[in-house]
């Protein structure tokens, strides 16, 4: 392993002043231990970044000093993992994790590390990127001086990812470091250094190995950074989204047939992923955007007199996304659900507003979305993405339209969530009907009727609708009552 002397910055010492540091500093005195501040938190203190998990590695047992400063801090209480060797308590709004120095070492057949104890330098050699291994020291001596082993101070200032070894072992090692490399060059808007970058192509197909889970966290981070597209060009381009997203693979391309081409399904994506963010922070509405024309590839034709068309790609895409989520490790519950629907329905808003709109269009649209109705707004007004800005203010102008007619019919017919007023017990006890169809067809028409307008959503004319229905299909009122 590669010897490191490591560049020191001193004067960093106002970035620990904190009763947590200053008693893991007092514990080390006493004890005669080295502590070390290190990763993601003392990284962030430079991007000026807040925040508030603070990573110690100390020399020694993290459980045992951990143990002393949450006795020494007011006897907190500890989070202990002993599987892992590391401690973890809370402090106010900071949540401080222990652990010992560890050296790892790979062998090439398996995916577990071996690990032992070991120094700070060996500690910092296991870690991912440069950027990743700068450490604060907790010792009296030298509190609060910077040990940079690899220059990652560096590639702070020059917004590089690099990793510290050399990159086809870092990346072999652990292959869900290159998800990590492309995450962080999407949330910190750096780019990834040219060897690193060469690495994560020559390793993608290790991705295999690492578990769904581990890649969807960071698929998910990606999702809700500030232009999520970065980090799904830089997997497109280092091969790793063939591997664990190939569908969204698939919509890269233009096709052209008596030179007419369609649009480009996957940038178009990415732009109204991008278009999302600033109005939602809603995970799953963020991936209802990237999966909303998912089904474009394989419903894609081009038709004599039409051109190209994608008929019921937002019914298909809805079907797709359970076989995704299940594969990508994503949630098979009510998030899957409301994907689903987003999908299902994008379309809709988008029609009405290119006709005239009518109060049973936007009623049956209040009805289908119900609760997601301003979510389903949202996407499709992410989703109108074409360059002819006249074309996207006059597609804005409508929308708002919708947004006002969908305010006014809610408030005039609360058909948001509907219930109906005729219950199928009602429609049995006046018929005197056993289970049947007819039940279903007599509800349905009800429902239809209030949708569209000729009857209001109230129990008195509902019922009178009931009768009448009835009459025409023949049946005979209970008059047991
Ligand atoms: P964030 O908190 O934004 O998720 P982070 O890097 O601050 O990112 P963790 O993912 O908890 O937080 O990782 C903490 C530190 O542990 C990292 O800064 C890095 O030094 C090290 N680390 C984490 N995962 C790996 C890995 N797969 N390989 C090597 N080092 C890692």
């Amino acid at each position: 392993m590669q010897q490191n002397t490591p560049e020191v910055y001193t004067g960093m010492k106002k970035h620990l002043d904190h009763i947590v540091f200053k008693t893991i500093s007092d514990i080390c005195s006493e004890d005669n231990l080295e502590a070390y501040v290190i990763g993601g938190f003392v990284r962030d203190l430079f991007l000026k970044r807040p925040s508030k998990d603070i990573d110690v590695v100390v020399i020694g047992s993290g459980i045992e000093l951990a143990e002393k400063v949450a006795i020494k801090l007011g006897n907190l209480r500890l989070n202990v993992f002993k599987n892992f060797g590391t401690a973890m308590l809370r402090y106010r709004d900071l949540e401080v994790e222990f652990v010992g120095a560890r050296k790892e070492s790979y062998q090439r057949d398996s995916r577990k590390p071996i690990v032992e104890n070991g120094t700070l330098e060996d500690d910092q050699n296991r870690r991912d990127f440069t950027i990743n291994a700068l450490a604060l020291s907790l010792k009296k001596e030298n509190f609060g001086d910077l040990l940079d082993p690899f220059g990652g101070m560096a590639d702070l200032e020059t917004q590089t990812i690099r990793t510290p070894m050399d990159p086809d072992v870092t990346f072999s090692d652990d292959p869900l470091r290159m998800m990590r490399a492309i995450r962080f060059a999407t949330q910190l808007g750096f780019k990834i250094e040219e060897k690193t970058f060469e690495g994560i192509i020559n390793n993608k197909d290790r991705i295999e190995i690492v578990s769904g889970e581990r890649i969807a966290d960071e698929l998910n981070k990606i999702v809700l950074a500030a232009k999520p597209s970065i980090g799904f060009k830089l997997l497109d381009k280092t091969g790793l989204l063939n591997i664990i997203f190939p569908e969204l693979q698939e919509m890269k391309g233009v096709d052209k047939v008596n030179g007419r081409a369609h649009k480009d399904n996957f940038y178009h994506t990415l732009e109204v992923l991008d278009r999302i963010v600033p109005n939602t922070d809603n995970l799953w509405l963020r991936w209802s955007a990237i999966l909303h024309d998912i089904a474009k590839p394989r419903t894609k034709k081009f038709e004599k007199g039409q051109g190209w068309t994608f008929h019921n790609h937002n019914f298909i895409g809805e079907k797709m996304i359970p076989g995704i989520f299940r594969r990508m490790k994503l949630p098979m519950n009510e998030k899957l659900k409301f994907v689903q629907k987003m999908v299902g329905l994008h379309m809709r808003p988008i029609v009405l507003s290119q006709e005239i709109v009518t109060d049973s269009a936007v009623r049956r649209l209040l009805f289908e979305a119900g609760d997601d109705i301003d979510d389903l707004m949202t996407l499709c007004e992410a989703d109108i993405t074409s360059k002819n800005e006249d074309k996207v203010k006059r597609y804005m102008r409508n929308f708002k339209l919708v947004r006002q007619k969908l305010k006014e019919i809610e408030e005039k017919d609360r058909v948001r969530n509907f219930q109906p007023p005729i219950s199928g017990e009602l429609i049995i006890e006046t018929f005197k009907l056993d289970p049947c169809k007819a039940i279903g067809d007599i509800k349905t028409a009800i429902k239809d009727a209030i949708l569209d307008g000729k009857i209001p959503n109230e129990y008195e004319p509902a019922f009178e609708y009931m009768l009448k229905l009835g009459k025409e299909m023949g049946l005979t009122l209970n008059n047991n009552e």
